[in-house]
């Protein structure tokens, strides 16, 4: 075997992808000839600093630098955020109902004593629960709590609309940057 063809080989030699007997042909060779042993060892130096960097460490920093950049992120909203709308929106609601009623928009007294002499009144004659609804106060009282109920979300509606970004950032208790 000459230097070309032992050269040709040698990386397959070094990878043990040759044939037996070419094997031991380039091993005979490389035993003659000091220029093929150097290449030869040069080689086997490349593969083992390749095997090196296959194990490569992250630097240092790695971690923190990480760290960094996930803190420039804005931040998630908390899991709450939803439970926090609906405290607010009852709040409303309470504050509202309690509002009409001190200043006797709703007279709840003038309500529930009329919605009791119906009740008796439907009692006393046997009337169905269809009477009731058809006949007695409480379907008034029911429509306007309903209608309460949707005034006081088109109002939250409005005013969260108008004033979302900064009542968003409250009711997420995200702090001012
Ligand atoms: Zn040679």
């Amino acid at each position: 075997m000459n230097c070309s063809a032992c050269e040709a080989r040698l990386s397959a030699r070094i990878d043990g992808d040759l044939s037996l007997s070419e094997a031991k042909a380039v091993d005979a060779h490389l035993s003659t000839c000091p220029a093929c042993r150097a290449l030869a060892q040069d080689l086997r130096t490349v593969e083992i600093q390749l095997e090196g960097l296959r194990g490569i460490e992250p630097r240092a920093d790695f971690t923190a630098s990480v760290m960094a950049a996930i803190a420039t992120l804005p931040a998630p909203k908390p899991a709450g955020v939803r439970w926090r709308w609906f405290v607010a929106y009852l709040a409303a609601a309470w504050a509202l109902l309690i509002g009409l009623t001190m200043t006797r928009v709703i007279n709840w007294q003038h309500a529930f004593a009329a919605a009791a002499t119906e009740l008796g009144k439907v009692g006393a004659a046997g009337s169905t629960l269809a009477d009731v609804a058809s006949r007695s106060h409480l379907t008034t009282l029911a429509a306007g709590a309903f209608g309460m109920e949707m005034f006081v979300l088109a109002v939250g509606a409005i005013v969260l609309r108008r004033y979302l970004p900064r009542l968003t950032g409250w009711l997420a208790g995200a702090q001012a940057i």
